[in-house]
């Protein structure tokens, strides 16, 4: 396409992203390169594209090609004070390829307490093997946060809001405290997404992103990402390339053409889960609803102050601990699939209970009005939200009936 203006807003840009016209050709999006080999002209080329190690550069199928590069190119542009953006065949992938970017043996590393299981679980496994020692903070105590620091801790790992239970951070205090601190800071965005929050923007060196979630936005991919400035970017493609990373042609053009919709369809979910997420705050069976977007959700000043946008992701929790009373709820859903993963077209529901997770803060919370800690996790997605408010309805009235 056309040359592009650069002062674009975030809508036209996912949009415009990534279409280069020496990598589209005369069609609207890049085609599909499926490509191990990349062939040489001759001698003098080939000595020439060994030296020069950038996306935009034919090398060899692991490095990618015009597809994959086009979806790195388009997160670059979308997520502000970003120098390059690596990705990966998984979210989990581009966190383990984050951290192991930055940590060597001896760290230290600091983790949000309500972090996504499977980091917890890469940190206190793979980590701890390789020499690397995690320390959990609690995100909703900054006071408390310096003090977790010691001479070895080189990064931190924050994600907000946290995986289920949704509590929003201060991201730029603890991310300026981590930097002064000299370690480096690394924030799962996948919630907010860059639509969301600008998380380089906002103090963090590296953004992570599962591409499984919101980007794919269809449930039949799965991708990760990791945008950062020009220091921690080469530290990261180094990492990925000595790890082989690589994502799949095909699957990097599925995620463009999910990137190309997302912003209407955040749009359309946030609305949609901010509808039902205030539906279910009034109803009798609900203790606690655990949405950023609603008052008197844990750091809903905090997401007021830093995000720009939402998601359909949200928790609540029921009074009283009764499983199988939670179980014959999710079993009446008719519209929510029961199922991991989120962000799709589709809404989805899966139970929680985070008590036997977390270690640094007792469960349930303090700022929680009671001792009520069984609750479901929903992704809203695309459907007319009074259709799931009425499926919601009818999962309360089965669960009562008993
Ligand atoms: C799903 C998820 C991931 C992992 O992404 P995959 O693509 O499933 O590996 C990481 N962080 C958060 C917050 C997630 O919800």
């Amino acid at each position: 396409m056309a040359k592009v203006p650069s002062d674009t807003r975030p809508q036209t840009k996912l949009v415009t992203a990534g279409r280069r016209p020496e990598w589209t050709g005369p069609v609207v999006n890049p085609p599909v390169w499926r490509a191990s080999t990349h062939l040489y002209p001759d001698m003098a080329a080939k000595e020439d594209g060994g030296k020069h190690n950038e996306d935009g550069r034919f090398f060899y199928g692991r490095r990618g090609a015009p597809t994959q590069w086009a979806l790195a190119e388009a997160l670059t542009e979308l997520e502000p004070d970003a120098a390059g953006t690596v990705l990966y065949p998984s979210g989990v992938a581009a966190i383990a390829g984050a951290l192991l970017a930055v940590l060597q043996p001896g760290d230290v590393l600091l983790v949000t307490d309500n972090a996504y299981e499977p980091s917890r679980t890469m940190a206190t496994g793979l980590l701890a093997r390789m020499g690397i020692e995690t320390r959990f903070f609690d995100p909703l105590d900054p006071d408390a946060f310096p003090s977790k620091f010691c001479d070895r801790t080189r990064a931190v790992l924050l994600e907000s809001p946290g995986s289920l239970t949704m509590e929003v951070c201060d991201v730029p205090a603890l991310a300026a405290m981590a930097r002064e601190k000299g370690a480096v800071s690394l924030l799962d965005n996948t919630w907010a997404s860059a639509l969301g929050f600008a998380a380089l923007s906002h103090g963090c060196d590296i953004a992570i992103m599962s591409l499984t979630k919101h980007v794919g936005g269809h449930s039949d991919l799965m991708m990760g990402s990791a945008s950062a400035g020009k220091r921690w970017y080469a530290r990261l493609r180094q990492t990925a390339q000595a790890l082989g990373h690589v994502v799949s042609p095909d699957d990097a053009a599925l995620a463009a053409r999910g990137l190309r919709t997302m912003g209407v369809r955040l749009e359309r979910s946030t609305a949609s889960a901010v509808e039902i997420a205030r539906w279910l705050s009034g109803r009798p069976e609900v203790a606690q609803v655990l949405c950023p977007m609603l008052p008197g959700a844990p750091g809903h000043d905090l997401w007021l102050r830093d995000f720009t946008g939402g998601c359909g992701l949200f928790s609540f929790v029921f009074g009283g601990s009764d499983e199988a009373g939670r179980a014959r709820f999710i079993d009446a859903l008719e519209l929510f699939g029961i199922g991991y993963s989120w962000g799709g077209f589709e809404s989805l529901v899966v139970p929680f209970d985070p008590a036997p997770i977390r270690s640094e803060t007792p469960w349930p919370p303090a700022h929680w009005s009671g001792q009520d800690r069984l609750g479901v996790r929903l992704s809203i997605g695309l459907e007319d939200p009074a259709d799931l408010i009425a499926d919601l309805d009818r999962a309360f009235a089965a669960m009562e009936q008993g």
